[in-house]
């Protein structure tokens, strides 16, 4: 454990840009590898005003956390950019994104560090990193990152991974535990790429989804959203708070999660859920969408209630998972349908849901605890055997 409280290594970078008007600003970028003692390190990249090396080395040491989890031969990194994307052009993000790339050039590569999209960056910076470091090493490289566009060596279903494994597991829990998943009310804060997801994939097996958010705000149905419709709407640029509709409510983000519900799933930033609020929060189950929503404080005052946490590492670890998947398709060119990938998707997460889940009643402890004891267990073994240089 002393060996896994460091990171192997962190760079930091200056970007600077010139702007579209001409101007010069200087952004700062890091990436984090956390640990390789288990493979190439994997992590996404995120572009966010709040981004600090200290943030990229915690989300860096989940993923190492993560991948051991879910035992995929690979450890875990983080990058990040200090950037608010609202305040960029398109043209703007793409010279940051290749001047990013090319200055953490020598610490990525398929087989050194792959990253994949995070808050704020998809699938256009994906391709964009996979193209800078390609002209730099004079050939297609699709490996370098996951997360890319189909056409150029991304995998099916990897965009709605999060979400999709998300259900596959609260259907599960929901089956050991004789719920009834259809009727579960559902409040879901945060509206990105895994918060919107999570709301499509559940309200399209017919659960209730009460409230949704994102950082300016959310909304509130008694009866259930019309999550398709407020998608439609979100895609047009609108903003939640905006929406209007019959008996919708407009609620803060506070009061979203204080709102009573079976399901609260976190799927926003970090921190949300901590010590002045935990003991506020209403529900039976907490499914962490983001990396790390509850604070350590928090997590004891809602084990003391008896709420079901399913940690970060295993509850949104299908988008990690479906990124491995892309790798070893970029490595054999040889793609996958989808079928195969929720197929595969599946075996994985339900099987580590249940070590989880069974270590948990043999020990007597939180999912949390039980899925951190196994993920250090492998990374234990593994530098056990590896042994410690020199
Ligand atoms: N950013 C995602 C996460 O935090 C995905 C990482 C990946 O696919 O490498 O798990």
């Amino acid at each position: 454990m002393e060996y896994l409280k460091k990171v192997e290594r962190a760079l930091i970078v200056s970007i600077p840009i010139l702007m579209d008007d001409s101007s010069l600003k200087i952004f700062e970028g890091y990436r984090v590898h956390h640990s390789t003692l288990r493979g190439p390190a994997k992590g996404g990249i995120r572009y966010s005003p709040d981004v600090t090396l200290d943030e990229m080395k915690a989300l860096a040491f989940l993923m190492t956390f993560k991948t051991s989890l879910l035992n995929i031969p690979m450890g875990g990194s983080k990058g990040g950019v200090c950037v608010d994307t609202k305040d960029l052009s398109k043209r703007e993000l793409e010279r940051l994104t290749r001047r990013y790339t090319a200055e953490i050039i020598n610490m990525i590569g398929p087989d050194i560090d792959i990253p994949a999209p995070d808050m704020y960056t998809d699938s256009t910076t994906m391709a964009w990193i996979m193209d800078t470091y390609s002209m730099q090493k004079g050939r297609t490289i699709p490996g370098v990152v996951t997360g890319k566009p189909l056409e150029i060596g991304g995998s099916i279903g990897r965009i709605e991974a999060p979400g999709t494994g998300m259900y596959y597991i609260l259907d599960h829990l929901c089956q050991k535990l004789n719920y009834d998943l259809t009727k579960m009310k559902v409040v879901i804060q945060g509206f990105g790429k895994v918060g919107s997801n999570v709301a499509k994939q559940l309200c399209d097996r017919s659960c209730n989804i009460i409230a949704v958010s994102e950082k300016e705000g959310g909304i509130y149905s008694p009866d259930g959203l019309d999550i398709n419709e407020i998608s439609t709407w979100k895609q047009k640029g609108n903003l939640l708070k905006d929406y209007e509709g019959k008996d919708i409510t407009h609620i803060t983000n506070k009061e979203l999660l204080s709102t009573k519900c079976d399901v609260l799933i976190p799927a926003a930033v970090e921190n949300q859920i901590y010590s002045k609020n935990a003991d506020k929060v209403e529900c039976n189950i907490i499914l962490e969408g983001a990396n790390s929503p509850t604070t350590s404080q928090a997590d004891a005052i809602l084990n003391e209630k008896g709420v079901i946490i399913v940690p970060d590492i295993l509850a949104n670890s299908g988008g990690v998972l479906v990124s491995y998947f892309e790798y070893i398709q970029d490595i054999h060119s040889y793609f996958w349908g989808l079928d195969r990938v929720n197929r595969e998707m599946k075996n994985i997460l339900i099987k580590t849901f249940e070590d989880v889940y069974e270590l948990s009643k043999k020990r007597h402890t939180s999912l949390r605890t039980s899925a951190f004891a196994i993920g250090a267990k492998r990374l234990a073994k593994a530098h056990e055997l590896r042994g410690l240089f020199p």
